[in-house]
């Protein structure tokens, strides 16, 4: 199913959640609704699930106008947060509930659980209850819940959040796995970029209920629109440093003995004279020759196989991200070389 929001806008008395947003979602792919807190995503969600009806604009389900379709008859399954079990009912009541609603014959519904508890590796979970199965099993039981009536969209409200580090990785790679499977269009709402990242075939990326850029996750990472997608994505996150442009050559004030001549920037924006030069982390290279910047190591945060330094030149502290193949100690002078920066406008200071 595709689906089409176009000039949505959503006010609750003042505040406006959503602002003008228009997107397309192509059938059997997987995005991502990503942004801080309060930036509109939820609402966006509901809206599309039918919870919620725009101010203004429309969203279209294969081309048909969703205003006045209630949410029971869009065909969506929903994931949320809390999981929103029945607490009295088992595993498999719980999961056969939707079918139950809706009179599905029993051969059909058996069927079904056996399908659906199969992919979700519940089985043998069936028979308890909500109360005895650990946050991710619950979880699982809601993914089910909601998959079970075979709907045509699936939305997910910050599944995973409940859940530790590594059963969310589990999850999340779990999820991602069952969409392509079952090729079901699918949004998945989250603030975490990393989560958003690795699972989404695009991602949209919200601010204030303002759309700010919605591509692929490497193409955002890699050619973000302006400093606060930029920003957002990436951990560590990107290098900022304020500078001038000036007939095309960048100057950074409080920067001694480099001139970035050779630098080619990625321009992101209209760039006036007043500019913010931005560096990822893992673009600080150290190297022994050629045209470099040098700074101080300042602290050193190792992780496995990499390591995080934070460098210092004059007022400027910058985070680099290396392979650790080198010892480095807290006060070496390293000759550093960017690899790839970026240009924005700089919006009023950083
Ligand atoms: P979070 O990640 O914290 O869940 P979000 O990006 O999902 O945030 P929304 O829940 O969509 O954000 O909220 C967007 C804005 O709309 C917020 O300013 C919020 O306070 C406001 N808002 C949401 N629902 C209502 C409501 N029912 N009445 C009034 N304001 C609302």
């Amino acid at each position: 199913m595709k689906i089409r929001l176009e000039n949505i806008t959503k006010t609750f008395k003042t505040t406006t959640a959503v602002s003008n947003l228009s997107f397309t979602i192509e059938d059997g792919e997987m995005i991502c609704l990503l942004g801080p807190s309060g930036c509109g995503k939820s609402t966006t969600l509901s809206m599309v699930a039918g919870l919620e009806q725009p101010t203004e604009g429309e969203i279209y389900f294969d081309d048909v106008p969703m205003s006045g379709v209630q949410a029971e008859n869009r065909d969506i399954g929903m994931v949320f947060q809390n999981y929103a079990l029945y607490p009295h009912m088992s595993v498999q009541d719980n999961i056969l509930f939707p079918l139950k609603m809706h009179h599905v014959p029993k051969a059909q519904r058996r069927e079904r659980l056996e399908k659906i508890s199969n992919m979700l590796q519940i089985q043998e979970l069936l028979h308890r209850k909500p109360g005895q199965l650990s946050g991710g099993q619950q979880q699982r039981v809601a993914i089910a819940r909601a998959l079970i009536k075979e709907p045509k969209i699936l939305l997910l409200d910050e599944p995973f959040s409940n859940l530790d580090a590594r059963l969310r990785i589990e999850l999340r790679d779990d999820i991602r796995a069952l969409q392509q499977k079952l090729k079901i269009t699918t949004i998945f709402v989250t603030h975490d970029q990393e989560e958003a990242m690795s699972i989404s075939d695009r991602i949209l990326l919200m601010k204030n209920g303002v759309l700010q850029q919605y591509s692929t996750p490497q193409e955002m990472y890699r050619t973000p629109v302006n400093l606060f997608v930029a920003s957002f994505l990436g951990n560590p996150p990107i290098n900022k440093l304020p500078c001038t442009l000036r007939d095309g050559v960048i100057t950074l004030p409080g920067i001694n003995g480099w001139k970035p001549d050779a630098l080619e920037p990625v321009f992101c924006g209209e760039v006036q004279e007043q500019a913010v030069l931005g560096v990822r982390p893992e673009d600080i290279l150290v190297v022994t020759e050629g045209e470099h910047l040098t700074a101080q190591v300042a602290a050193i945060q190792t992780l496995g196989k990499e390591v995080y330094l934070r460098l210092h030149h004059g007022e400027h502290t910058l985070t680099a991200c290396l392979s650790w193949d080198h010892d480095y100690s807290i006060g070496d002078t390293l000759k550093l070389k960017l690899r790839k920066c970026y240009l924005f406008p700089s919006e009023g200071g950083l």
